[in-house]
């Protein structure tokens, strides 16, 4: 048997690191020895065992590496290839992805979730699914292509335009990118958040804070004025709480679009009457288009329009894996890189 190391999430909140057996490609897929990976938001809350999963897992699913192996019937593609992992993969058949609607496959595998995931030493994927890096890409800028690519797909599906005013409602990695792509198209971007030293990052490329005080009626009451004044078009809700997407459908001024994010798990509220007679259009952004969304980000990067990786916080090696997840639950790191 060859053997690699991997980490397992044994039970919620208990990382394990052991020797596995390393996977081989089946046909159409690659193997990729992985070099960096990002902790996101939903490792998270699967270490903190908020969604059930077979456990052992290993999580993980912002994969950068290098193609190791090439599987059977697949063209094109070379060892040593640095590739970046896209890792949503709809069934291609179900009702839902043959009229379009891929993203909400039935069927959909996810790396890191429906099946082993990234903080491995290696992953096999469809080889569509490992997207190639050009030379000019920073591997610090490639490893987050892929929440780079989740705020990308939320801005097309805002139906604004470059030089409306936007408002972005959290700054985790999500909300920094999705105000960083805006900013650097032309924007004007107004940014809430309790974190003072993520507001900093992003003010220092030209976001402008609005980061109300007091009672949540109060604080409602600014947003709703500041937006409306400034015309703000689409709201992005990327905190992903009931007390801030409550405030987003109180506040969202008239004729603009609300762009949900976040994934709170709790019911939340609107009036009726207000969404309708002020013709407010709230649209659910989940994960991107596949292939569409990573090649245009890759573009994007490569022509240095964006540098996603300014929200890279901290590198811990795979070892550290479990400190590193208790740490980024705190919420102070805007993203953590594992180091494979
Ligand atoms: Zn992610
Ligand atoms: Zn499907």
């Amino acid at each position: 048997m060859v053997a690699m190391r991997a980490s397992f999430l044994e039970k919620p909140n208990q990382i394990s690191i052991k020797n596995t057996p390393k996977p081989e490609p089946k046909t159409g897929e690659v193997r990729i020895k992985l070099h960096q990976v990002g902790i996101c938001g939903s490792d998270i809350h699967l270490f903190q065992g908020h969604r059930a999963v077979a456990y052992p897992l290993t999580i993980g699913h912002e994969g950068l590496g290098f193609i190791d192996t090439i599987g059977e019937g697949v063209e094109g593609r070379t060892i040593g290839e640095r590739v970046v992992i896209e890792p949503n993969i709809p069934c291609g058949n179900c009702r839902y992805c043959l009229r379009g609607q891929a993203k909400i496959c039935i069927h959909k595998r996810t790396i890191g979730l429906t099946e082993a995931g990234c903080f491995a030493e290696y992953l096999t994927v469809p080889a569509a699914f490992a997207h190639t890096i050009p030379p000019s890409v920073t591997d610090a800028d490639a490893v987050t292509i892929e929440p780079m690519s989740v705020a990308y797909h939320a801005i097309n599906l805002s139906k604004t335009k470059v030089g409306d005013a936007i408002a972005v409602i959290g700054l985790g990695a999500i909300g920094l990118l999705v105000a960083h792509l805006a900013l650097r198209l032309g924007y004007k971007v107004f940014v809430t958040e309790i974190n003072e030293s993520k507001v900093k990052l992003i003010e220092n490329q030209g976001a402008i804070p609005v980061c109300p005080v007091g009672t949540i009626e109060e604080q409602t009451a600014i947003l709703s004025q500041t937006w409306f004044d400034n015309d703000v078009r689409a709201v992005f809700e990327c905190a992903g709480t009931t007390i801030t997407t409550n405030m987003t459908a109180a506040a969202a001024p008239r004729g603009s679009n609300i762009i949900l994010l976040g994934l709170s798990e709790k019911p939340a509220q609107f009036i009726p009457l207000k969404i309708v007679r002020e013709g407010i259009t709230i649209i659910p952004s989940l994960i991107c288009d596949h292939p569409v969304d990573f090649r245009n980000v890759i573009q994007l990067i490569a022509a240095k329009v964006i540098e996603p990786s300014f929200i890279v916080s901290q590198y811990i090696p795979l070892d550290d894996l479990q400190k590193g997840l208790e740490w980024a639950s705190k919420g102070h790191e805007s993203k953590v890189v594992v180091t494979i």
